[in-house]
């Protein structure tokens, strides 16, 4: 088949093993909220032969309820623990780790709900931590008070690394791009980043559904952060190029995926055969 690439030996029987794919959104399951003509197929591939599906993403403007909606608009009825965001996840560490701190978020009203509900207090003034989301609603004011507050002594968390998110104009100032303007006028750096590579969110994600790494899957369209975030945790990974890497890139690249597919319904097709 010339849509697909196996770069380690044993990857297709992996991939008849795995009981649990956790999938990218951007970029791998669609792109600005249409979704690939292979992605249909691969859902429905999943539910045919009982194997789990969960959404991961290092989005962090948005609820975990928005994207229940937009999914149910494709005609995905999704649950609330088959989805996972990079700044949720950042809201849940925080008050696990710290307890109810006094929060500063240069993110979406969205997001601020999300710190509110892990039980963070969310302040305007005198934060103890500082987090940076995807934020687009930035404003000069809100990058002047987090400058101000991290060189005060705040602790300085970043809900995910990406310096861009993809979208179907081009590139879009992410996370990570929001930070480095505010690292370089501090001249600190995060203390903490979430999100992928971190292995950390697929290690919550194979907890919750009692599933090993060698029966996981993760799928994604980035090299650095879905791939790498997968071979850290240990689990299969497949590479899909509806999004930002190229097959060149995959065949060059340090960081081997398992698979290299055009797209997901190419995957959909290898667990039929
Ligand atoms: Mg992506």
């Amino acid at each position: 088949m010339a849509d697909v690439l196996f770069l380690k030996e044993d990857s297709l029987e992996r991939l008849k093993q795995c009981k649990l794919f956790i999938l990218d959104i951007d970029g791998t399951f669609y792109l600005s909220g249409k979704p690939f003509d292979g992605s249909k197929r691969f859902v429905d591939t999943l539910e045919s032969q009982d194997k789990k599906l969960v959404f991961l993403t290092n989005n962090s403007n948005r609820t975990i309820e928005s994207y229940i909606e937009e999914f149910a608009k494709f005609g995905f009825n999704l649950s609330k623990d088959q989805i996972l965001t990079a700044g949720v996840a950042t809201a849940q560490y925080l008050f696990e780790e710290f307890g109810p701190k006094r929060v500063y978020v240069v993110g979406t009203d969205d997001i601020k709900k999300e710190f509110e509900r892990a039980g963070l207090i969310v302040v305007e003034d005198d934060p103890e931590i500082v987090v940076v989301t995807f934020d687009k609603t930035l404003t000069y004011e809100k990058l002047k008070k987090a400058s101000v507050y991290i060189s005060k002594g705040a602790i300085f968390v970043v809900s995910n690394p990406d310096l861009n998110c993809p979208s179907a104009d081009g590139p879009l100032p992410d996370a990570g791009a929001i930070a480095s303007a505010i690292r370089k006028a501090t001249g600190r750096y995060p203390n903490i980043t979430f999100g992928k590579p971190e292995p950390r969110l697929i290690e919550i994600i194979m907890k919750y559904n009692n599933v090993k790494p060698s029966e996981t899957c993760m799928i994604g369209d980035r090299l650095y952060t879905d791939i790498l975030a997968g071979i850290q945790a240990g689990t299969l990974t497949v590479l899909v190029l509806t999004g930002e890497a190229t097959k060149e890139e995959a065949m060059k690249s340090p960081l081997k995926p398992g698979i290299v597919a055009q797209d997901i319904g190419v995957i959909a097709d290898l667990l039929k055969e």
